[in-house]
């Protein structure tokens, strides 16, 4: 019963999770960043996100 539990919760927290993109650094290879990062949170690599909402 608590196992069930624990994974709807886990699966709100995936479906709630705040919005990332995807975007592989080149220097460790970490894959989620902010949509706005200009720095790799992980190693501080600095990254070339395409923008997608750029008017
Ligand atoms: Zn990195």
């Amino acid at each position: 019963m608590i196992c069930g539990v624990t994974l709807l919760f886990r699966l709100a927290q995936v479906v709630f999770r705040p919005y990332k993109v995807r975007f592989t650094c080149d220097a460790c290879e970490l894959q989620r960043h902010e949509p706005d990062a200009v720095h790799c949170k992980a190693c501080g690599n600095l990254l070339n996100i395409p923008d997608e909402g750029a008017d």
